[in-house]
């Protein structure tokens, strides 16, 4: 074998067809290899059995099909998950599962840390590490999606009476998968995926993919801080959902709370977001804007919100700020919440609160700091934490 074999999680479709032609593999087995890997979840070229022995042979000298590494896996009373993955050299990433009554959605990281440093987030004060690869950014989703195919599984064993087979091969379902497991994937974890473009241009084609995890443009989000000239590249390369980190409605404000504004302004990424409109699959721009106590939650700053929502076609979804030690910073109270969303509906914006989830396992919106620099105290504090006694997991 090469000293480094090829990781398939790591390409897309065109990139696994030229992989497969050097070997003078017809498209069509490219395909296939992609069902077997993405759709199936299997990782052993062996268990690919409708390849031919010799293709098997040759992807298993040159290839390997290989997630991050799971350091810890943590359920929320409310059904959240977290899974925090090794990526090598003391850094380590999260994704988090948040089933609903209609969908699952998947958050996944698509940088180790983040040299934005948003004011109020804790990846944002952790700095940057690393781009994550392909492999890495897919990995997530080809994980939680196996992990929740196995649990559908055993949980339709244990229902029809039977008792759990223990000798399934890896990375295989127990039973008959079932794919709306996760529906939605948003890019909201660790990092700005626009500044990581070329690899999350491929895992966003990939988790579009019918061969691979065919989820629908409009349930795939990208989030972004506001890379101006990424935006309209991806509104180019491939348009999924957009939801855009507001967070304050002036220049000034948002200055302090989101650096890049010094570098694009809210006037250039407004205009951005009305570029990317005119070939987004939704009809509209998601805003975020997380609550800060005093900060940005006044009266006055929702009537300068109200102005630029009029300005773009959009939703307004409101964070409440989840706080982290360190970051100086309360969330606005729940009333101050409910005034300042009301204050926008009045005036015809569509306004949601979201709703904090996995709250008892660290797994809101701008917690997932990945951290593992310390495993001792990380290991500590999740034994305290946890539903679920830590382990290492391979699917
Ligand atoms: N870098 C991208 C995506 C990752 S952050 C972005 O900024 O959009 C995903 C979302 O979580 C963003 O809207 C971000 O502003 C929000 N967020 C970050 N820290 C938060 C915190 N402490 N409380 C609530 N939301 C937070
Ligand atoms: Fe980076 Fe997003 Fe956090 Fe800002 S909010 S520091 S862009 S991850």
């Amino acid at each position: 074998m090469h000293a480094d074999p090829i990781n398939l999680l790591g390409l897309d479709a065109p990139a696994l067809t030229q992989l497969v032609g050097q070997w003078g593999g017809k498209p069509f087995r490219a395909r296939q290899l992609q069902r077997w890997v993405h759709q199936r979840g299997v990782s052993q070229f062996d268990e690919m059995t409708d390849l031919a022995r010799e293709f098997r042979a040759q992807l298993g000298q040159h290839c390997v099909v290989q997630a991050p590494t799971v350091l810890t896996q943590q359920r929320s009373t409310d059904g959240t998950r977290k899974w925090l993955f090794d990526v090598g050299q003391g850094n380590a990433i999260e994704s988090v599962f948040i089933p609903e009554d209609d969908r699952g959605t998947l958050c996944i990281s698509s940088q180790a840390g983040c040299n934005v440093g948003c004011r109020f987030c804790s990846t944002g004060h952790q700095g940057f590490n690393r781009n994550l690869t392909t492999a890495e950014i897919i990995g997530q989703l080809w994980f939680a999606k196996n992990v929740l195919m196995q649990d559908a599984g055993s949980a339709r064993l244990e229902a029809a009476g039977n008792v759990q087979v223990g000798n399934a091969p890896a990375g295989h379902a127990l039973a008959s998968p079932d794919p709306r497991a996760i529906s939605n994937v948003v890019m909201m974890g660790m990092g700005e995926p626009l500044l990581n473009y070329e690899p999350v241009l491929a895992a966003v084609r990939l988790m579009l993919d019918d061969n691979a995890y065919g989820l629908s443009r409009r349930r795939v989000t990208v989030s972004t801080s506001g890379v101006v000239p990424m935006m309209d590249r991806l509104s180019q390369d491939c348009p999924v959902a957009l939801a855009v980190s507001l967070h304050a409605p002036n220049d000034a404000l948002r200055d302090q709370l989101v650096p890049l504004n010094k570098k694009y302004p809210l006037v250039e990424l407004l205009a951005a977001c009305e570029r990317y409109l005119e070939f987004a699959p939704r009809d509209f721009i998601t805003f975020e804007y997380v609550m800060l106590d005093g900060v940005n939650d006044t009266d006055q700053h929702a009537r300068e919100l109200i102005q630029i929502a009029r300005r773009v076609r959009c939703k307004l979804n409101l964070i409440p700020f989840n706080p982290f030690p360190g970051s100086g910073l309360l969330r606005s109270p729940a009333n101050r919440i409910r005034a300042f969303s009301q204050q926008l509906m009045d005036a015809g914006i569509v306004t949601t609160v979201r709703k904090t989830r996995g709250d008892d396992i660290d797994a809101a919106c701008g917690q997932l700091a990945g951290e593992v620099k310390d495993r001792t105290r990380l290991r500590e504090k999740l034994t305290m934490k946890t539903s679920i006694p830590i382990k290492e997991i391979r699917p």
